[in-house]
This record gives structure tokens, C-alpha cells and sequence, in this order.
């Protein structure tokens, strides 16, 4: 185990600033904390924070990474909360050990999900601060070093697979060279490991030339670069089992040259030093054509920069080189840990700042091929994504702003169609909730469940939008029918005769319509009258309808009947958008006498019987329909009533107003001033309430109190 003075001393090393205090005062607390908790080795848990402390000196990271990294395991996995790390050391450490911990949970969630590259962008994008990640790569390093003493084979498995599929090709995004390969050869061993003894037993076989090879070529390098003066480190490697897998498997190759498992580093001091260096090579060794890349003029997009070449070397081995400044090399080794440099402390200041996105953007403002320019724009355009999850752990992707029904709906459309709640990280949430990264989300359905015309106002994802219109749509058509069917069956009855299907049927061919279906919807959507309809079907009728027409129209204003005649249409379902609509000058109420006045198009618009609007209609009374409302004394529905109220002007009446309202459960849903004088205010107030009753009761509460002028209920 690395000793607590050693630790610190790492950290020295490069930050001569160290908060040693903060250092301490982390490892104390971790190890009380995990206590006497020991890990699958057998070794104490404290162990393992410490050696990922450790992985992340290596990275050069700062104390509160480190501190981070000794913590990280406190609140996932003993009795220390969020808070007791808050208290003691601050906000920001705090928020660090809670983003790992949350990337950590995620982990257990989601097991082997196969959808690899969603899940590396949640990783992402969880990761608000860079160092999150950091600190979990770190985590998930040490975890792979020791994966073998877990017991079972399974999760072994498990584990070695997400780190291939997921945190390797991460750390590479990330431009983490060192920490992606060592991630590979670890998962590799588990996941494959007949290959890699292949591998290595050939490696042993090619190594037959001298185990002192790689020392010697790298010897005579140094040799003849300093014979034309250009000083150099030379550092030379054989390849990873895994990186040597891949070329086999991609290339469909076989291993048979040093070119193929060495590889040679030439560190120089400058820019220009790596072409000097460059032509020395070239001049000294014949070079094998078509493998010169130029990284440095064009990086890559993960900013990695060399100059690669292959040349028929030293002992006459075909063998890889790569040129490039100390610099260079740190970037590929560290990648974006490589920024948090300890140069000036100012630039420390502003790294740290640097929200993650704006450090691998501009990794990525490199990109200059079409697939790094793709690879581009999928990572802006995750930045409009939240990624949640099914209970079952798979991953859903969604625009931003999507809520449980987008959700639904991008499951499957059954489950859309059958939604009636949602649960979002277990509990109860608003359909119309919006989204978060992570979130957990569980839809409730209910096999007699239709979907809702309002869900229009709030859905965001295409298919759920298209899916609830056409549903819409659908309903609208239904409603239409039936009330086009009341008003025929209604007018038949003028005539003396009986609608059916096979009446209407005669005159199809007039009303250019294909089914009777079609000549109900046409009268419901008021593009056909009950009248041309009649006289297609009955020719000769016309006299009698006319009658029966003038009749309806008188009855109306002399009915007191508030549920209206016998023949009234019921009115129920009042679904907006449909084929009922309430009028907005007289705002009509259950209880209200009404009357709907059918327009093309549209459907039918309920007016109250004395709305005086009704005037405008009263030249075509074929488009006066009898209705009645129908309204379910349990319905808990509301609607909006209006009214004005004249208003003393002195301090506390708008008060007494609201409260009154209020007292009375009516829900304020608009008011305005209309006019105002030294002495009055008059309001005009939308109100919802259940029905008029409702509504009178709250005109009867306000004209009983001193500060109300006037109180009248709007119509027209
Ligand atoms: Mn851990």
C-alpha cells in the first residue's frame, strides 16, 4: 500500500503547492470509513481508493482530484453521506465524489447493455466536470488490475466487456493513450485470453534474435542522430498482445516481422528538431513507402501529434518509429489530464474552469476528414440528447426538453397509446415532466387508455406528435360522425321518415360522398347541410323541412327547458379541437341554456341561449342544432366561466376579491384591467368552475362583499 507521506510526495513532484492538510485529512477520513471492509484479494478495502489516488498522481492531477480519488468510494459504499464530505471538505470536492458515485450507480444499473456508444455519451455527458471521468477511468483501471480475484466467472466477464466497450474507447476519446491500452490488455486477458497466449507465444518466437533487441536498436538510433548533431531520447516497446489482436483481426494478417510488434519513439526538443530528426532517419535508413504520416501539421482529432514512419532500421529490422517533442508525448500518453499542467497557477485557475465540453471541442476543432467531422457533429448534437433509462436498464436517447409520453412512445407505440402515468426514478411524475440525464423512467399504462389531445401541447419527439395527432384525428372524425348522425336522424324525423344507412345510401352519388360513414362527417364537420342532404336523399321534401327548420329555431328562444327538448343532442366529452367547441364570447357553463350553431369546418360551437352573438345566425337557421348537456356528476372537468367585477378603489379589495374567489375553489385562470378611475377598477376574470351553479355561487359570494362595485357575469 502506498504510505500516506508517499502519496503527498507524488504530488510535490509536480505541484510543488500541494494542500497536503486536504491530502491528510482525505485519507484519514477514507480509511475510518472503510474500515475494517476488505476487498475480493483480500486485501483492506482502503487499499483500492488509495491505489486509484495513486493512478491519478500518475496522471498529474491536482490535489482535489486526488482527494476526490481517495473519497470516491465513502458514500457509495460506507456510512459517510454527501453531506459529512461537504462539511469537510468543501463544495467542489463534494460535487466530484458525487459524480463518480453517480457514474458508479450507473454502472450497476445497466449491467452489458449493448448500446455501447450511447452509453460512453451518457458517460460524457454526465461527467460535468472532466475530472469526474478522470477519477472513474482511474477507478475502473485499478478494478481491472485486480479483476482477477473475483470469484465469479460472470461477472468477471461482465466487467471486462463494458471496460472494452465502453471506458477504453472513452479513454481514447479522451486522448488517454497509456490508460485505453492498458484498459484493452486487461479486459483482453479476460475476455479472450487463448488469443493472447497466441499472441505472446509468438512474441516469444520472434524475440529468439535477443531478448536486448529493442535496447540495441534504440542504442544505434541515439548514435546516428547525434552523429549529425541532433540530440534525442529514444524509447523503444513492444506493442501490447491486444494492440498486435487487433492489426490480425482488422488486417486479416499474420505477424511476421518486429515492424509488426515494436515500435520506437524518438523525443526531440523542438517542432522543427522532429523533421531534422525526421531526414536523419530517412537519410541513414531506407524507408518503406506508403507508411509516412505527418500528424503534426494535421493532428488528430484527439489531438494527438507525431511523425510516424517505417524504415528497414538497425539489424536490419523493418522497424516503426514515431518523432515527437517532450510535449507531444505527454499529450499522447495523458491526454486531456496533460492540460491540467502546473505551468503558471493562473493557467491552472482557468483550466479548471473550462466546462469538459469546451476542452474536447476543442480536441475535436481539428477535425478535418469527413468522419471527424461527423464524429463532430454527433457529439454537438448529443448535447440536445438526454439518455434515460427502462426499468429493465435499457437505454432510451431523447431530445431535450422530452417527457415520459416521448418516452413511451419511443419504446413502442402501443406503449404510447396506453399511457396513463409514469414514475421517474420511482416516483410518481407529471406526464408532462420533462427529462433528465439518468433518469430512470417507468411508464404506468392502462389497456382502456387512449391518448390524450393534450399531450399536442407537450411532446417533442416526432413519433409521439405524429402519433397523437393521428389518434386525434381519428377521434375527431369519430365525433364528427356521431354528431352529423344526431342532426340527420333529427331532420329525418321533420320529414316523417327514418334515417338509416341504405336511405343515404340513394343519394351517394349527389353528395359525391363513398359510404354513408362519409355523409356523416361531412354534416358533423358542417360541410353538408342536413338540408342538401335530405334533398339528395328525398327529393320533393323540401317544403316540409323548411318548416320543421323555422319551427326549431323559434323554439329555442322561448324554451325554458335547461336541458332542452327531447330531441336535443347530447353534449358531453367537450374534448377542445373536436368536433364540439364553446363558444369564447359567451363562455357557456353546464347548467347554462345553450344552443350549437354548426359551421363549416368546424364542427358545432355551443352559445349560450341568450348570447348576443347568436343575432348573426339568426337569417340561417339550418345551421341551429338543438343540444343539451350531458355531464357526469362525478366529472371533476372544469371549465371557464367570465366576468367583471367593478372594484372599489382602496387598499385590500383586489385582496378581498381573490379571496373571495378563491374561498369559493374557483381558479383564476386569466384577469385583465379594462378600465380604471380614481374610485373604481373593473376586471374582467376568467374563472375555471365545475358548472353555472359553481359560477353563480362565486358571483353571489363577491357581490355579498363591501369592496365589490358590480359583479356580472360576461356573455357576448
Ligand atoms: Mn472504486
Amino acid at each position: 500500500m502506498i504510505r500516506q507521506a508517499d502519496l503527498i510526495e507524488r504530488v510535490r513532484k509536480y505541484d510543488p503547492g500541494v494542500d497536503e492538510d486536504l491530502l491528510n485529512r482525505a485519507y484519514v477520513f477514507s480509511m475510518k470509513a472503510h474500515g475494517s471492509q476488505v476487498r475480493a484479494s483480500g486485501d483492506p478495502y482502503f487499499s483500492h481508493p488509495l491505489e486509484v489516488a495513486g493512478i491519478v498522481t500518475d496522471l498529474r492531477l491536482d490535489d482535489t482530484t486526488v482527494a476526490t480519488a481517495l473519497l470516491h468510494d465513502t458514500v457509495e459504499d460506507t456510512i459517510a453521506t454527501l453531506d459529512q464530505i461537504e462539511a469537510r471538505f468543501g463544495p467542489e470536492i463534494a460535487q466530484l465524489v458525487d459524480g463518480v458515485t453517480k457514474l458508479s450507480r450507473l454502472e450497476l444499473t445497466t449491467g452489458g447493455s449493448p448500446q455501447a456508444e450511447n452509453f460512453r455519451k451518457l458517460l460524457l455527458a454526465m461527467s460535468n466536470d472532466l475530472r469526474v471521468l478522470l477519477v472513474k477511468l482511474a477507478d475502473r483501471l485499478h478494478n481491472m488490475r485486480t479483476l482477477s480475484f473475483i470469484r465469479d466467472p460472470e461477472k468477471r466477464r461482465r466487467i471486462a466487456h463494458e471496460t472494452m466497450e465502453i471506458y477504453a474507447p472513452l479513454a481514447e476519446r479522451i486522448g488517454m493513450q497509456a490508460i485505453k491500452e492498458e484498459l484493452q490488455n486487461l479486459a483482453f486477458a479476460e475476455l479472450n485470453a487463448e488469443a493472447r497466449k497466441s499472441v505472446l507465444a509468438r512474441l516469444e518466437y520472434l524475440r529468439m534474435g535477443g531478448a536486448d533487441l529493442v535496447t540495441r536498436i534504440c542504442e544505434e538510433l541515439e548514435r546516428t542522430l547525434a552523429s549529425e548533431g541532433q540530440s534525442a531520447t529514444v524509447l523503444g516497446r513492444e506493442k501490447r498482445p491486444y494492440s498486435i489482436w487487433r492489426k490480425m483481426e482488422q488486417k486479416n494478417i499474420s505477424f511476421e516481422q518486429l515492424a509488426d510488434i515494436m515500435a520506437f519513439r524518438i523525443i526531440v526538443g523542438t517542432d522543427a528538431d522532429c523533421y531534422r530528426a525526421l531526414g536523419i532517419v530517412h537519410g541513414a535508413y531506407r524507408m518503406v513507402p506508403n507508411r509516412f504520416k505527418d500528424y503534426i501539421s494535421t493532428p488528430k482529432r484527439n489531438n494527438y501529434r507525431s511523425l510516424h514512419t517505417t524504415v528497414i532500421g538497425p539489424e536490419k529490422q523493418r522497424i516503426e518509429v514515431q518523432i515527437r517533442t517532450r510535449n507531444m508525448h505527454e499529450i499522447a500518453e495523458l491526454g486531456v489530464a496533460a492540460h491540467w499542467t502546473y505551468k503558471s497557477p493562473g493557467a491552472e485557475k482557468s483550466i479548471r474552469e473550462y466546462r469538459w465540453i469546451r476542452e474536447l471541442l476543442d480536441i475535436l476543432d481539428q477535425a478535418s476528414d469527413p468522419e471527424e467531422f461527423l464524429e463532430h457533429t454527433k457529439l454537438e448534437m448529443f448535447q440536445d440528447q438526454v439518455f434515460c433509462f427502462s426499468p429493465k436498464g435499457d437505454l432510451i436517447a431523447l431530445p431535450r426538453g422530452a417527457t415520459p409520453v416521448d418516452f413511451a412512445y419511443a419504446v413502442h407505440t402501443d406503449v404510447g397509446d396506453t399511457t396513463v402515468g409514469a414514475k421517474v426514478n420511482g416516483r410518481i411524475a407529471p406526464l408532462r415532466t420533462e427529462l433528465h440525464n439518468g433518469d430512470q423512467v417507468e411508464i404506468i399504462r392502462s389497456k382502456a387508455q387512449t391518448p390524450s389531445p393534450t399531450w399536442q401541447g407537450f411532446v417533442v419527439t416526432g413519433k409521439a406528435r405524429s402519433a397523437v395527432r393521428r389518434f386525434v384525428r381519428n377521434q375527431e372524425r369519430t365525433q364528427f360522425a356521431d354528431l352529423g348522425r344526431a342532426i340527420l336522424e333529427r331532420a329525418f324525423e321533420h320529414t316523417g321518415r327514418e334515417l338509416s344507412d341504405k336511405a343515404i345510401g340513394n343519394g351517394l352519388k349527389k353528395l359525391a360522398a363513398k359510404s354513408a360513414q362519409e355523409v356523416f362527417e361531412k354534416v358533423g364537420e358542417g360541410v353538408l347541410t342536413a338540408r342538401e342532404v335530405i334533398e339528395a336523399v328525398l327529393p320533393g321534401e323540401k317544403a316540409a323541412w323548411r318548416l320543421g327548420l323555422r319551427s326549431l329555431a323559434g323554439a329555442f328562444s322561448r324554451s325554458r327547458n335547461p336541458k332542452g327538448g327531447d330531441r336535443a343532442i347530447p353534449i358531453r366529452g367537450l374534448i377542445p379541437g373536436m368536433a364540439v367547441h364553446l363558444a369564447n364570447c359567451c363562455h357557456p357553463l353546464p347548467g347554462d341554456r345553450i344552443v350549437g350553431i354548426v359551421t363549416e369546418g368546424k364542427g358545432v360551437t355551443i352559445h349560450t341561449i341568450d348570447c348576443e352573438s347568436l343575432e348573426n345566425y339568426s337569417s340561417s337557421p339550418e345551421n341551429w342544432l338543438d343540444v343539451a348537456w350531458s355531464v357526469d356528476e362525478e366529472s371533476t372537468d372544469f371549465h371557464v366561466g367570465r366576468i367583471d367585477v367593478i372594484l372599489t378603489n382602496e387598499p385590500g379589495s383586489l385582496n378581498a376579491m381573490t379571496t373571495v374567489i378563491a374561498r369559493n375553489l374557483g381558479n383564476i385562470s386569466n384577469l385583465k384591467i379594462t378600465n380604471r378611475s380614481p374610485e373604481t377598477f373593473e376586471f374582467l376574470i376568467d374563472v375555471e368552475v365545475k358548472d353555472v351553479k359553481h359560477l353563480s355561487n362565486i358571483v353571489a359570494a363577491l357581490r355579498a362583499d363591501p369592496s365589490m362595485h358590480t359583479v356580472t357575469r360576461v356573455r357576448g
